[in-house]
Protein backbone atom coordinates (compact mmCIF):
# COMPACT_ATOMS: atom_id res chain seq x y z
CA UNK A 1 0.00 0.00 0.00
CA UNK A 2 1.26 3.44 -1.20
CA UNK A 3 1.97 5.90 2.04
CA UNK A 4 1.34 9.21 0.09
CA UNK A 5 1.63 11.04 3.23
CA UNK A 6 5.10 9.82 3.50
CA UNK A 7 6.56 11.06 0.24
CA UNK A 8 8.49 13.84 2.45
CA UNK A 9 9.77 11.75 4.50
CA UNK A 10 10.72 8.89 2.00
CA UNK A 11 12.89 11.81 -0.07
CA UNK A 12 14.87 12.66 3.61
CA UNK A 13 15.40 9.06 3.54
CA UNK A 14 16.53 9.04 -0.25
CA UNK A 15 18.80 12.03 0.45
CA UNK A 16 20.57 10.41 3.43
CA UNK A 17 21.54 7.95 1.06
CA UNK A 18 22.91 9.71 -1.73
CA UNK A 19 24.81 11.70 1.07
CA UNK A 20 26.19 8.25 2.61
CA UNK A 21 26.93 6.99 -1.36
CA UNK A 22 28.87 10.31 -1.76
CA UNK A 23 31.21 9.89 1.23
CA UNK A 24 31.54 6.36 0.12
CA UNK A 25 32.87 7.20 -3.09
CA UNK A 26 34.98 10.05 -1.41
CA UNK A 27 36.44 7.56 0.41
CA UNK A 28 36.99 5.02 -2.23
CA UNK A 29 38.89 8.14 -3.92
CA UNK A 30 41.20 8.84 -1.36
CA UNK A 31 42.00 5.05 -0.33
CA UNK A 32 42.50 4.70 -4.05
CA UNK A 33 45.12 7.69 -4.54
CA UNK A 34 46.55 6.08 -0.68
CA UNK A 35 47.35 2.46 -2.92
CA UNK A 36 48.87 4.86 -5.96
CA UNK A 37 51.21 6.25 -3.08
CA UNK A 38 52.84 2.96 -2.12
CA UNK A 39 52.87 1.67 -5.48
CA UNK A 40 54.98 5.23 -6.08
CA UNK A 41 57.20 4.80 -2.97
CA UNK A 42 58.41 1.37 -4.80
CA UNK A 43 58.65 2.61 -8.81
CA UNK A 44 58.81 6.37 -9.17
CA UNK A 45 62.64 6.37 -8.45
CA UNK A 46 62.95 5.73 -12.25
CA UNK A 47 61.13 8.65 -13.80
CA UNK A 48 63.24 10.53 -16.48
CA UNK A 49 61.39 14.49 -15.84
CA UNK A 50 60.00 13.64 -11.93
CA UNK A 51 56.25 14.99 -12.12
CA UNK A 52 56.06 15.55 -15.29
CA UNK A 53 53.73 13.06 -16.48
CA UNK A 54 52.52 11.65 -13.61
CA UNK A 55 52.66 12.59 -9.90
CA UNK A 56 56.05 11.33 -8.34
CA UNK A 57 55.86 9.38 -4.69
CA UNK A 58 58.74 9.22 -2.16
CA UNK A 59 59.88 8.92 1.39
CA UNK A 60 60.56 12.21 3.46
CA UNK A 61 63.55 12.38 5.62
CA UNK A 62 62.69 15.85 7.20
CA UNK A 63 60.85 18.62 6.23
CA UNK A 64 59.60 21.75 7.14
CA UNK A 65 56.50 24.35 6.56
CA UNK A 66 55.12 27.67 7.86
CA UNK A 67 51.57 28.67 7.98
CA UNK A 68 51.12 30.72 4.39
CA UNK A 69 47.96 33.57 5.89
CA UNK A 70 46.77 34.11 2.42
CA UNK A 71 46.25 30.52 1.26
CA UNK A 72 45.47 28.96 4.67
CA UNK A 73 47.61 26.10 4.29
CA UNK A 74 50.96 25.09 5.50
CA UNK A 75 53.49 25.85 2.94
CA UNK A 76 56.54 23.13 2.84
CA UNK A 77 60.15 25.16 3.20
CA UNK A 78 62.18 22.37 3.23
CA UNK A 79 61.51 18.71 2.41
CA UNK A 80 64.13 15.93 2.33
CA UNK A 81 63.02 13.23 0.13
CA UNK A 82 64.22 9.73 -1.28
CA UNK A 83 63.49 5.95 -1.56
CA UNK A 84 64.41 2.59 -0.03
CA UNK A 85 66.29 0.43 -1.70
CA UNK A 86 64.98 -2.70 -0.06
CA UNK A 87 61.24 -1.52 -0.81
CA UNK A 88 62.23 -0.41 -4.47
CA UNK A 89 60.88 -2.27 -7.44
CA UNK A 90 64.68 -3.18 -8.30
CA UNK A 91 66.52 -3.39 -5.26
CA UNK A 92 69.73 -3.59 -7.22
CA UNK A 93 69.21 -1.16 -9.99
CA UNK A 94 68.18 1.34 -7.69
CA UNK A 95 71.41 0.94 -5.91
CA UNK A 96 72.76 1.26 -9.20
CA UNK A 97 71.23 4.36 -10.40
CA UNK A 98 68.42 5.22 -12.64
CA UNK A 99 69.25 4.41 -16.45
CA UNK A 100 69.47 6.82 -18.70
CA UNK A 101 69.09 5.61 -22.68
CA UNK A 102 72.11 6.15 -25.16
CA UNK A 103 70.58 9.24 -27.30
CA UNK A 104 70.98 9.03 -31.03
CA UNK A 105 74.68 10.79 -31.44
CA UNK A 106 76.68 9.56 -29.09
CA UNK A 107 77.84 5.86 -29.24
CA UNK A 108 77.97 4.97 -25.31
CA UNK A 109 75.17 5.49 -22.63
CA UNK A 110 75.69 7.76 -19.94
CA UNK A 111 76.44 6.38 -16.48
CA UNK A 112 73.12 6.02 -14.45
CA UNK A 113 71.97 9.00 -12.72
CA UNK A 114 72.22 8.22 -8.42
CA UNK A 115 69.02 8.11 -6.74
CA UNK A 116 68.91 9.63 -3.26
CA UNK A 117 68.08 6.17 -1.04
CA UNK A 118 67.85 6.46 3.12
CA UNK A 119 66.46 3.58 5.67
CA UNK A 120 63.49 2.73 6.93
CA UNK A 121 64.49 4.46 10.25
CA UNK A 122 65.38 7.92 8.27
CA UNK A 123 61.63 8.14 7.48
CA UNK A 124 59.99 11.04 9.26
CA UNK A 125 57.09 9.80 11.43
CA UNK A 126 54.16 12.56 12.38
CA UNK A 127 50.66 11.61 14.52
CA UNK A 128 47.97 10.71 12.08
CA UNK A 129 45.60 12.80 12.40
CA UNK A 130 42.83 10.74 11.83
CA UNK A 131 43.12 7.98 14.72
CA UNK A 132 46.42 9.27 16.27
CA UNK A 133 48.54 6.34 15.63
CA UNK A 134 52.24 7.02 14.50
CA UNK A 135 51.99 7.21 10.58
CA UNK A 136 55.18 8.08 8.42
CA UNK A 137 55.84 10.81 5.91
CA UNK A 138 55.82 11.02 2.16
CA UNK A 139 56.27 13.68 -0.72
CA UNK A 140 54.04 13.76 -3.81
CA UNK A 141 55.56 16.11 -6.93
CA UNK A 142 53.86 16.95 -10.02
CA UNK A 143 53.00 19.50 -12.37
CA UNK A 144 49.49 20.45 -12.30
CA UNK A 145 48.85 22.99 -15.08
CA UNK A 146 50.11 22.83 -18.41
CA UNK A 147 49.07 25.75 -20.14
CA UNK A 148 49.90 28.79 -22.77
CA UNK A 149 49.03 31.05 -19.45
CA UNK A 150 51.15 29.30 -17.15
CA UNK A 151 52.55 25.84 -16.24
CA UNK A 152 51.91 24.96 -11.97
CA UNK A 153 54.20 22.69 -10.38
CA UNK A 154 52.95 21.24 -6.46
CA UNK A 155 55.47 19.89 -3.69
CA UNK A 156 52.96 18.13 -1.09
CA UNK A 157 53.59 16.35 1.76
CA UNK A 158 51.33 13.59 3.74
CA UNK A 159 51.10 11.34 6.47
CA UNK A 160 50.55 8.12 5.43
CA UNK A 161 48.96 5.79 8.24
CA UNK A 162 48.98 1.96 8.42
CA UNK A 163 46.24 1.68 10.87
CA UNK A 164 43.57 3.72 9.65
CA UNK A 165 44.80 3.31 5.49
CA UNK A 166 44.58 7.50 5.28
CA UNK A 167 46.62 9.81 4.00
CA UNK A 168 46.45 13.63 5.32
CA UNK A 169 48.13 16.63 3.70
CA UNK A 170 50.45 18.41 6.04
CA UNK A 171 52.14 21.07 3.37
CA UNK A 172 51.96 22.17 -0.01
CA UNK A 173 53.71 24.63 -2.20
CA UNK A 174 53.34 25.66 -5.56
CA UNK A 175 55.42 27.30 -8.22
CA UNK A 176 55.42 28.30 -11.79
CA UNK A 177 58.26 26.51 -12.81
CA UNK A 178 59.98 22.93 -11.75
CA UNK A 179 61.41 23.98 -8.62
CA UNK A 180 62.21 20.38 -6.99
CA UNK A 181 65.31 18.50 -7.74
CA UNK A 182 66.04 14.76 -7.39
CA UNK A 183 69.86 15.22 -7.07
CA UNK A 184 72.35 13.42 -5.46
CA UNK A 185 72.55 14.48 -1.43
CA UNK A 186 68.36 14.19 -1.90
CA UNK A 187 67.21 17.52 -1.07
CA UNK A 188 64.47 18.39 -2.72
CA UNK A 189 64.09 21.99 -2.11
CA UNK A 190 66.77 24.78 -0.84
ZN1 LIG B 1 45.57 6.89 11.15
Amino acid sequence: MCRYNDLKESRERAAAHVKWCEEQANRAKATKLYMEAITGLATDWRDRDPGKYHPVWFFVKEFDATICPNRGTNTVTKCDGFWIASFADDPTQVVIGRPIEKSFWSSQAPPPTPVPLGKWKEVAEVDCPKCKHKAIVVGCYEQTDDSAEGDTWELSIHSLCQECLTMSELARSWSDYRFCSFGKDGHLLG
